[in-house]
């Protein structure tokens, strides 16, 4: 057990990111007194029975003052109402994360309301699964995961330095970058796939009756992991693409080009055009297994 960072660290939003970290601070030892600002009664009541806080409450009033850090860890839509109820409670000298799967409108919507003084450093971890609420949380969820903070123009740099201290501590290597660039490669590594599960799966279920059972039925392993991203989170997937819009809606027209032109290999049987496609994608998996990330 190591030295905590902080003595007290609120979470707005207990759900399955919130609760995965406060369990990983208290894990580790970084924290002594976890509390929760959460809208849900039911997540409220759960974060506390199950130990995953100390404390939760639905009053920033209660919450924020005295906590040195504040991490947001609500749906990206709703980061700017939290940004203005916490705001008048933030005490000089704390510092404010987010973890949020886009960065350029959560900066825009959440950075206005940060007053003087408060440290305020974006941030997302690299780390997740479909599933949602306090339940779901898991100590080792960052564990060899990337966190990448995107820290704005003239931001304090001891601030980067404690959360970078903060999520190596709980496993997670960190990594530094410029918000829109990582809106950009967040589109093509996980908007753009959890897009084509939604359509997948959807196309599945609006088939005749009768097809539509067998697919349940025979579901392969290609289609069962479809189903899994699938099953993620609604409203978080909605806020994620209205909120990349621009990003996403690039490499939807990329993707769009490339699927037309193996649609065309296919149509005139060119299978050396397949061939040569599923070998360089063969090749794109070896390498994230060698990077221990499979
Ligand atoms: P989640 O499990 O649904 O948790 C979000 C929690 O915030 C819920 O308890 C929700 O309550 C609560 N909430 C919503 N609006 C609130 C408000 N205004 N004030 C206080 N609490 C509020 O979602 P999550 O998966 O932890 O995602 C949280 C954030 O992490 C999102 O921004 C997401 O983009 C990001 N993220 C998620 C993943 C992932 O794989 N899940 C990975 C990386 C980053 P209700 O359920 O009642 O609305």
């Amino acid at each position: 057990m190591s030295e905590p960072l902080f003595d007290t660290v609120c979470f707005v939003g207990i759900g399955h990111i919130g609760s995965s970290l406060a369990l990983a601070l208290r894990k580790h030892g970084l924290a002594r007194r976890l509390v929760a600002l959460e809208a849900a009664p039911e997540h409220r009541r759960i974060a506390v029975e199950i130990g995953v806080v100390d404390e939760a409450t639905d009053d920033p009033a209660k919450a924020v003052p005295g906590a040195g850090l504040v991490v947001i860890a609500v749906p990206v839509g709703a980061v700017e109402s939290v940004g203005q109820a916490i705001a008048p409670h933030l005490a000089p000298g704390t510092i404010v994360t987010d973890v949020g799967s886009v960065k350029m409108a959560v900066i825009r919507d959440l950075a206005p309301s940060i007053p003087d003084g408060v440290h305020y450093v974006p941030g997302h971890p690299i780390a997740g699964t479909e599933h949602s609420g306090p339940r779901s949380g898991f100590a080792e969820l960052f564990q060899g995961r990337w966190q990448i903070l995107t820290p704005l123009p003239g931001t304090d740099a001891h601030a980067v330095a404690t959360l970078t201290e903060l999520w190596t501590r709980v496993g997670s290597m960190v990594e530094v970058m410029d918000p829109h660039h990582h809106d950009k490669v967040l589109a093509i590594t996980s908007h753009l796939p959890h897009l084509i599960a939604y359509t997948i799966v959807g196309t599945a279920s609006d088939l005749e009756a009768h097809l539509a059972q067998e697919v349940i039925k025979f579901s392969a392993s290609g289609f069962r992991d479809f189903t899994r991203i699938a099953a993620s989170d609604p409203i978080m997937w909605r806020d994620i693409f209205i909120n990349n819009r621009e990003a996403v809606l690039e490499v939807i027209q990329r993707f769009t080009e490339d699927l037309t032109a193996l649609q065309r290999a296919i149509r005139w049987g060119e299978g050396e055009v397949l061939e040569k496609r599923f070998t360089e994608t063969r090749a794109i998996r070896r390498a994230i297994i060698d990077a221990k990330q499979a």
